[in-house]
């Protein structure tokens, strides 16, 4: 929480340009503290352009972003992600041959890291949290597996544990869902509204418009880089633009 009523997260006409495609142009979207958004929009839209320059992984070409009212445009990833933004990724990307607990500690500390710091043991601390993390998303049993041996939705969940290790204040999932069985689909919807009763924003890249209906407060819909509609999931769902977009010939 940042005390105010100013956007935990802020775009202001942000623009990424891969040579001559402009992936993302001029988007402005905000995240207010404790809010649940949602952002969606046909595959090659920009979504995961978007989450890659909010979490610093990409060289923003044009304009701004706010987090906690500070500039973060040119800060590296290590920071945004010190300063409580964590983020998981379209293609999950977790150490398949480390045990599940092991994923869970070195996520603390890899964001930037050297090797050596990486690799010393962690705190008691830390791996009570760990584990303390791991009951909460009902995977505590696989803590020794290795992470290769879970299924697509387990691994989903062991995702959002790393992005959880920080005590983030905003939490950026990408396609959350995807290769996700409906009764897991529920589970993490139900993280979801029990992080978000303790405070956490989230901004959501979904596929799943059930999932978006049920959680989010208000959706941004992207085409071509740029915003086509913003509103209510129902308002969104309704935009004639949207349902050209998904559906048009
Ligand atoms: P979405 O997540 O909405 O499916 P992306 O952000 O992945 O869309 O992609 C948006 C556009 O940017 C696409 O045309 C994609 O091919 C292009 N793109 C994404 N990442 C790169 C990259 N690293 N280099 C070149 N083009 C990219
Ligand atoms: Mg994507």
């Amino acid at each position: 929480m940042t005390g105010d009523d100013r956007p935990l997260l802020e775009g202001r006409g942000l623009t990424k340009r891969f040579g001559g495609l402009t992936a993302v142009n001029q988007v402005d979207f905000a995240v207010q503290p404790g809010e649940i958004v949602g952002l969606i929009g046909p595959n090659g839209s920009g979504k995961t352009t978007l989450f890659d320059c909010l979490s610093r992984l990409q060289r923003i070409d044009g304009g701004r972003v706010l987090f906690k009212g500070t500039d973060i445009t040119r800060a590296s990833p290590h920071r945004v992600a010190r300063m409580g933004l964590s983020r998981t990724f379209q293609v999950i990307r977790v150490y398949r041959k480390m045990k599940v607990l092991d994923n869970m500690l070195v996520s603390r500390r890899w964001r930037g890291d050297s090797y050596l710091r990486v690799m010393r043991p962690s705190s008691a601390e830390t791996v009570c949290r760990a584990r303390e993390l791991l009951e909460f998303l009902r995977i505590a049993p696989l803590a020794d597996e290795p992470a290769g041996h879970l299924s697509g939705g387990q691994r989903r969940l062991l995702e959002i544990g790393m992005a959880l290790m920080p005590n983030p204040d905003i939490l950026l999932l990408d396609e959350a869902t995807s290769g996700v069985n409906p009764t897991l689909i529920e589970t993490i919807k139900d993280h979801i509204r029990t992080l978000n009763g303790q405070g956490k924003a989230f901004l959501l890249i979904e596929h799943n418009i059930n999932f978006i209906a049920d959680l989010c407060t208000r959706v941004y819909a992207l085409n071509h880089g740029e915003t086509m509609a913003e509103g209510t999931p129902r308002e969104i769902m309704e935009n004639e633009a949207v349902i050209d977009a998904y559906f048009g010939a």
